[in-house]
């Protein structure tokens, strides 16, 4: 398998990466933090094929419920570039928004039901 080289940045651009993953089979997600953020992520894809080109210190890392799951965002400009999944921990997921040629309101990319697979609010 040969997958793509994704290129992506913040807003601001003091963060940047790369990561080998195609674009699709896009998603969203309807879980507390996502229904918020409103991003087109990336299918899941090993930490290995995720490199940090620049900015990794202005990083700031978001966890929340289980801890689990790792946000990672622009402290700069606010950002959401990439996170570590929680359902994986060995997977990651990018911010379709944040690469370099990809239209991500042009994907196909369906919500997926994280509310209910939170636990959040459940016994
Ligand atoms: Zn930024």
């Amino acid at each position: 398998m040969n997958p793509t080289t994704l290129k992506g940045a913040c807003h601001c651009g003091a963060v940047t990466f790369e990561a080998d993953t195609p674009s699709e089979p896009a998603v969203r997600c309807n879980c507390s933090l996502c229904r918020r953020r409103g991003a087109v992520m990336s299918p899941p894809f090993p930490r290995d094929r995720l490199r940090i080109l620049s900015g990794e210190n202005e990083l700031a890392l978001y966890e929340f419920n289980t801890q689990v799951a790792k946000h990672f965002f622009c402290k700069r400009c606010g950002i959401y570039t990439f996170h570590q999944t929680r359902s994986n921990p060995d997977m990651w997921r990018v911010n379709l928004g944040c690469i370099d040629g990809v239209d991500a309101y042009s994907l196909d990319a369906p919500v997926a039901d994280g509310a209910s697979h939170s636990v959040v609010g459940k016994p």
